[in-house]
C-alpha cells in the first residue's frame, strides 16, 4: 500500500508529555523539509489524549521549539488551519462520531473486563513466555454489560488476511502478521481515543500524504493500516525514521550524549542554521561528501530515498565542529546581532563599532556563543590586579607616546624586549596577563589595539602598586 495523496501534507505529531529533543525534533525537520521540498504543508498536530502523561507547559515548549528553529508551522495550535483543532483534546466529538461507525460496522466492540481481570491475563501470558492478547471475553455471548458500565472500545483485529503491510518510503516492503496483533483498544473508558485511533482519524481527516515518524512506531503501523481498512480511507505513504543513537553507535542517546532538549542548545548558542543542518544528517545524506547545508540546499536535495535504514549516530562534537565553522563564515554585522543577547553585561555600554572590534577577534576560535562572556569579558570590565612587577615602569613608558596601531605596538614592543634583553614571550606574556587577567587571549597586539590607550595604561598602572 503506497499513497497516491497529493499534494504533499505531512505533520509532526509530538505529545507534550515532556521536553521535545533532539531525536522528537529531528522527526519534525524531515517532515518540515518534505514539505518544503515539494510545496506543500507542515502540520503541528499536539497528541495530548494520554492525560496522565501531560507535562504542564510542554505544549509552548513545543511550539517555541519550532520558531527557534525556523520549522514553523503551516498549520497548527498557534497558526489554526482549515482542518483544525490541531490539539487532540479538543477533538473528542469527532473520534467519537468514527467510533461509532466502527462500533454498527463490528470493527469495534465494548470491553468491561477489569484492569485486574487484564493484569490476571498478562500475568499469565508472561509465565507462558508469550505476547499477552485480549481472550475476547466481552465478545463471547452473555458476557456483554449494560452500556452504562464503565467500558473501552476495542478493535477486532480480523482473521484474514493472513497479514497486512506496506511499501515504506525508507525500509521497502514490511509485513506483518496478523494473528500476532492484539484488540488494541480504541477508545478508552474515559471516552479519550487512545494514539493510534486519534491518530488514524486526523491523519485521515488532515489529509496527510506522507508519515514521516521515528521508527520506534513502526509495529503501531499494522493497526494503524487496519483502522485505514475498517474505514475504507486511503493511507499515507509511510516512512520511518531510523533511530537516533549515542556517538558510539549500539545504545540509546543518553543525557550525556547531548539528548536535551532543542531549547537547551539555542541557550548554549548553537545557531539554529547548525542545528538544522546537523539535524538533517542524523540519517539523510545526500550522496556527496558534503557535510554541511544551508537550510535552502537542504529543502533543494531532501528526498525519501536518501534517508538511510541504519540507525544514526548523534555525535555531539561534530555538530559543535559545524557551528563553529558557521560562527567564522559569518560576517561580523551579523555575528554581532547574533550574539547580543550572550555578550557580558557591561557589554551594552559600548557602540556596535567596538563590539565588532571585539567579536573580530573571539570568531576564529568560538565554538558557540555562550562561550562569549569567558572569551571577551577583559574588553568590558578591567581584571583584577596582577602582582607588581619590575619591569612596569619601562612597559608603560613604551606604550604612553604610541598611537595604539598594531605596527605601531609591535614595533615598540619588540624593541622593548631587545632593551630588557628578555623573550618576547615572556615580555608580552606578562603584558598581556597585567592587561587582560588572562595568560591566553587573542594575539596581544590586536588586543591592546582594540582596548586602546587609555584602557591599557589604566590597567597597566593599576598593577604597579
Ligand atoms: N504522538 C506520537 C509521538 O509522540 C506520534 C507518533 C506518530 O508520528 O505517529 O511521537
Amino acid at each position: 500500500m503506497s499513497s497516491t495523496k497529493t499534494p504533499v501534507r505531512v505533520r509532526f505529531a509530538p505529545s507534550p508529555t515532556g521536553h521535545l529533543h533532539v531525536g522528537g525534533i529531528r522527526s519534525a525537520l524531515f517532515n518540515w523539509l518534505w514539505a518544503r521540498h515539494n510545496d506543500g504543508k507542515f502540520i503541528l498536530r499536539l497528541e495530548d489524549t494520554d492525560r496522565k502523561r501531560l507535562v504542564e507547559g510542554a505544549a509552548d515548549q513545543i511550539y517555541a521549539s519550532h520558531d527557534a528553529l525556523g520549522i514553523t508551522p503551516d498549520e497548527g495550535p498557534v497558526q489554526g488551519g482549515p482542518y483544525g483543532p490541531y490539539i487532540q483534546s479538543e477533538r473528542l466529538e469527532i473520534y467519537a462520531r468514527y467510533a461509532t461507525q466502527l462500533l454498527e460496522s463490528g470493527a469495534l466492540y465494548p470491553c468491561w473486563c477489569t484492569p485486574e481481570r487484564l493484569d490476571g491475563l498478562r500475568q499469565e501470558a508472561q509465565k507462558a513466555g508469550t505476547a499477552f492478547k485480549y481472550d475476547r471475553y466481552c465478545l463471547k455471548p452473555g458476557n456483554q454489560l449494560a452500556e452504562a458500565e464503565p467500558h473501552v472500545l476495542r478493535f477486532r483485529i480480523p482473521e484474514v488476511p493472513e497479514s497486512i503491510g506496506w511499501d515504506d518510503a525508507v525500509r521497502g516492503r514490511l509485513d506483518f502478521k496478523l494473528a500476532d496483533l492484539d484488540d488494541f483498544v480504541a477508545i478508552k473508558a474515559d471516552n479519550f481515543p487512545t494514539y493510534h485511533f486519534a491518530n488514524v482519524v486526523d491523519d485521515h481527516l488532515m489529509k496527510i500524504s506522507h508519515v514521516l515518524r521515528a521508527d520506534e512506531w513502526l509495529p503501531s503501523t499494522p493497526k494503524h493500516l487496519l483502522l485505514f481498512q475498517a474505514f475504507d480511507w486511503e493511507p499515507p505513504t509511510y516512512a520511518h525514521l531510523p533511530a537516533v543513537l549515542g556517538p558510539g553507535g549500539g545504545k540509546k542517546l543518553s543525557k550525556r550524549d547531548g539528548a536535551q532538549s532543542v531549547q537547551e542548545y539555542l541557550d548554549e548558542g548553537y545557531l539554529p542554521e547548525a542545528l538544522r543542518s546537523f539535524l538533517a544528517s542524523l540519517g539523510w545524506n545526500d550522496g556527496t561528501t558534503q557535510e554541511v547545508y544551508t537550510t535552502p540546499e537542504l529543502i533543494g536535495r531532501f528526498t525519501l530515498d536518501r534517508v538511510q535504514k541504519s540507525p544514526a549516530k548523534f555525535d555531539k562534537e561534530r555538530l559543535t565542529w559545524m557551528n563553529g565553522l558557521l560562527i567564522r563564515q559569518m560576517p561580523l554585522d551579523e555575528l554581532l546581532e547574533r550574539s547580543r543577547a550572550f555578550l557580558p553585561p557591561e557589554a551594552k555600554h559600548y557602540d556596535a563599532q567596538y563590539l565588532k572590534a571585539v567579536l573580530r577577534l573571539v570568531q576564529e576560535r568560538l565554538k558557540f556563543l555562550s562561550e562569549l562572556p569567558e572569551l571577551t569579558e577583559f574588553f568590558f570590565a578591567d581584571p583584577a590586579s596582577a602582582e607588581p612587577h619590575e619591569w612596569l615602569p619601562q612597559i608603560i613608558a613604551a606604550l604612553e607616546p604610541s598611537d595604539f596601531t598594531e605596527a605601531d605596538l609591535e614595533t615598540r614592543l619588540r624593541a622593548l624586549t631587545t632593551e630588557l634583553d628578555t623573550k618576547p614571550g615572556l615580555l608580552f606574556g606578562l603584558i598581556r596577563h597585567a592587561v587582560t587577567g588572562r595568560t591566553a587571549a587573542p594575539g596581544l597586539f590586536e588586543t591592546l589595539h582594540v582596548l586602546g590607550h587609555g584602557t591599557t595604561l589604566r590597567r597597566l598602572r593599576n598593577n604597579q602598586f
